[in-house]
């Protein structure tokens, strides 16, 4: 039965619309339970009933048309108990209802599982038996799996209005949900990006010459070939023949009709060689994944990896998207910060990535670079998105895909207001952040990750609150050397001088992996993370101090932080390091002098001993990113759970209130370096609890600074008192948005978050 599952789900994943997968449903469904009727049913919830979408076994002509009451029948005793319903004999139960329409008799044995979504039923998956039967428990478990699988290709369906082909440019009303990832509305263009050799991500794309592309793929193919070759000699000593027999099947494959001859007529359909290959391969697999036989079932990967291998060669000749349109919005399965970096400068519109939340490294860049960004669109249909006119949302995370005119204007007029409101916070530009009683607060600016490309905030901003190192580490294939390093933390502790620049030490691990240096793990964020790694491998953490303390000479605007310190051990040791970098350096002869040196509060160990870390150091940021998934269990890149990542959850905010009152009480500077502090709403509750500096990235600077000089401390203390007083994070930012809208500043809740 497992194996049957898989190969269902595999084959509905596979299905280009939710027609063709409800049809895969239904009769594979039908078959493996051996039942007389299989249908599915989907909820039409403006006309309040259900509508047969598929079936095998009843008339095909009732699909559509067939429409049952709301909460009348079995189907809907289904939806409304959101559990199976399993009768061995139906027409006796008292919510049986006759449908003569679709031209069944009678039918005994029932089983009805609801397809659920996000905890919303959307339809009815049903096998019927005329004879009575009740079905196994097995086979409930296995129907109630599939309903799961269906119901994300149903939600995407019914939000895309149905993408099926690359030319389907039927303007859709609806549009894709995702989660807001960066602030703003963009129009723009698809671009499709995609990790290299990786077959399944390959975009449709039009053959814009189709002969070049013909002769690109022939070329390609026959490297493989060559390599195959090359390989196959290799082992012919140490492999028997008929193991070697393999790299025979591999090459006749590669010589076939089915595989040339079709990607050849697909490219002159119009598709390019890419995606021309994927569909081919995919095709030909497909056949080898039906079969019973395991042996022959296996043969489908051979398939796919030969795929790759072509793909492999394409892509050496077309490597990356080289002429990107001027309003490009990137789109990905996962898009990566290097994707974002090599767009042109000023033809990033937006960003679209089926994975990831508003929390992941992604979305802050987008944020960073005032870019709007939609994030978390599990149900994409990524490779059919090429070319296609967009509209993205990124206050409330919405795609609209060839979007209707009406649309269109609309979206028009709210970039208009966004514009409208950029000017009214300009005016802001050149005064002190104070609050209307008179309190300073220093807003310092989040930067690192692509700061070569971003000049936002350099001008606004009193320093760097957190220069995030691990960029310069990602763009490279190893370890940048000491003085690579130099000239890298030289530059931004100029640009900013004399003001302070708070420069962390590398945080990789997570979701910021290095390509030269893969960790592999089932839960990165709770892996080999930040200064873990740092302190297993002093060679790479003295280097990087060594070149900051250097970088810093006849500066000295130089604060050092230390990221994911869950254990004063770290800090202990950490310093033991920094000490001998800077006594080394002296000895080399370098006048270099010690800097400030802080930690990060950022995992919930560190909130229990805040005293105990301040106590050796002489500065805590609290990085709310981390210290919300740690505290609530949510990772920040996981979309399917994104709606519960929230740092207004009361809990947070204790942990907050903890953090700066012990910090207070040892005298210790505490800034609040987490997104939460470029919300201007929840910076109102930061400055209630008494932070002494906020740092964000560029585009939410003068935003905060207008929240701060438009409310006195003791309203930011009332509120944060008011705040407390709840126990949802909704009721929280409700009262901050009623808040916000009292003291005229509205607008600022949407060009939020
Ligand atoms: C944080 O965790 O809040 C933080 C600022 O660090 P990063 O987002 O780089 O993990
Ligand atoms: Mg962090």
């Amino acid at each position: 039965m497992l194996d049957t599952l898989h190969r269902i789900v595999k084959a509905v994943n596979a299905a280009p619309d939710l027609e063709h997968a409800l049809a895969i449903i239904v009769t594979q469904v039908k078959k493996a339970v051996d039942a007389d009727v299989c249908s599915v049913y989907l909820t039409d919830f403006e006309r309040r009933d259900h509508v047969l979408k598929a079936t095998e076994g009843l008339f095909q002509d009732a699909v559509d048309k067939v429409r049952l009451p709301y909460h009348r029948g079995l189907i809907g005793l289904v939806c409304e108990r959101a559990e199976p319903v399993n009768l061995a004999d139906a027409p006796s139960h008292s919510r049986y209802l006759f449908t003569h329409e679709t031209g069944e008799t009678q039918y005994k044995g029932f089983l009805g599982v609801p397809i659920i979504q996000n905890r919303k039923v959307l339809g009815v998956l049903v096998v019927r038996q005329i004879d009575k039967r009740t079905f196994a428990d097995g086979e409930v478990t296995f129907l109630f799996t599939l309903a799961a699988q269906l119901a994300g290709a149903i939600t995407h369906a019914q939000a895309s209005g149905n993408l099926t082909t690359p030319n389907d440019l039927s303007p859709p009303k609806r549009f894709l949900r995702g989660q807001p990832g960066a602030p703003g509305v963009a129009l723009g263009t698809a671009v499709v990006v995609y990790p290299p050799a990786d077959l399944e991500a390959v975009p449709d794309k039009p053959a814009q010459y189709p002969e070049q592309e013909e002769e690109d793929f022939r070329t390609a193919v026959a490297a493989v070939v060559e390599d195959l070759m090359a390989i196959e000699d290799r082992f012919e000593e140490s492999l028997p023949a008929e193991d070697r027999a393999l790299f025979d099947a591999w090459l006749m494959m590669l010589g076939s009709d089915s595989l040339i001859g079709n990607t050849v007529r697909r490219i002159h359909e119009g598709n390019w060689a890419s995606g021309a290959l994927r569909e081919t391969i995919e095709e030909h697999a497909k056949v080898f994944d039906a079969m019973e036989d395991i042996y022959l079932r296996e043969r489908a990967s051979d398939v796919r990896d030969l795929g790759r291998r072509i793909l492999m060669h394409l892509q050496q000749k077309v490597s990356t998207p080289s002429d990107y349109p001027k309003t490009t919005i990137l789109v990905g399965d996962e898009v990566s910060a290097l994707q974002l970096a090599e767009v042109p400068h000023g033809y990033l519109t937006g960003v679209v990535s089926a994975h990831g939340a508003s929390f992941s490294h992604v979305a802050i860049l987008a944020r960073a670079m005032e870019v709007p960004a939609v994030m978390g669109l599990s149900n994409m249909p990524v490779s059919r998105m090429e070319g296609r006119s967009l509209i993205l949302d990124g206050y409330l995370g919405r795609v609209y895909v060839s979007p209707a005119p009406s649309v269109v204007q609309e979206y028009r007029r709210l970039a208009d207001e966004d514009r409208e409101l950029h000017q009214e916070l300009e005016a802001d530009r050149d005064l002190p952040c104070e609050t209307t009683d008179g309190t300073r607060v220093p807003l310092y600016l989040n930067t690192g990750l692509i700061s070569e490309l971003n000049t936002l905030g350099i001008e606004e901003s009193e320093g760097v609150g957190l220069y995030r190192t691990e960029l310069p580490f990602m763009v490279r294939d190893s370890f940048p050397g000491e003085s690579v390093q130099v000239t890298n933390y030289r530059k931004v502790l100029k640009t900013f001088h004399p003001r302070p620049v708070t420069i962390r030490t590398l945080d990789i691990g997570g979701d910021k992996p290095l390509p030269y240096f893969p960790v592999n793990e089932s839960n990165p964020f709770l892996g080999w993370r930040g200064i873990r790694i740092s302190l297993d491998h002093p060679e790479i953490f003295l280097t990087q101090v060594r070149a900051i303390l250097r970088a810093a000479i006849g500066l000295n605007n130089l604060r050092l932080l230390l990221p994911m310190i869950s254990h004063v051990q770290e800090v202990d040791d950490a310093l033991m390091l920094i000490q001998r970098a800077h006594d080394e350096l002296i000895e080399e002869g370098f006048e270099v002098t010690m800097p400030k040196i802080g930690v990060m509060i950022e995992v919930p160990a560190a909130v229990y001993q805040v005293e105990a870390l301040a106590r050796r150091i002489d500065f805590l940021s609290i990085g709310t990113n981390d210290l919300t998934q740690y505290l609530l269990a949510v990772d920040r890149n996981n979309a399917h759970v994104a709606e519960i990542y929230n740092d207004l959850h009361p809990a947070v905010l204790r942990a907050l209130i903890q953090i700066v009152t012990s910090a207070k009480a040892l005298q210790r500077e505490v800034s609040v370096c987490g997104e939460m502090a470029g919300n201007p709403a929840a910076a109102l509750l930061l400055l209630g609890m008494g932070v002494d500096s906020l740092s964000m990235n560029g585009g939410s600077l003068l935003r905060v600074k207008w929240v701060i000089r438009s409310v006195s401390c003791g309203r930011a203390k009332e509120l944060l008192q008011a705040a407390l007083r709840y126990e949802r994070a909704s009721e929280v930012k409700a009262l901050l948005s009623n808040a916000l809208e009292d003291m005229g500043l509205g607008g600022l809740m949407r060009a939020g978050r």
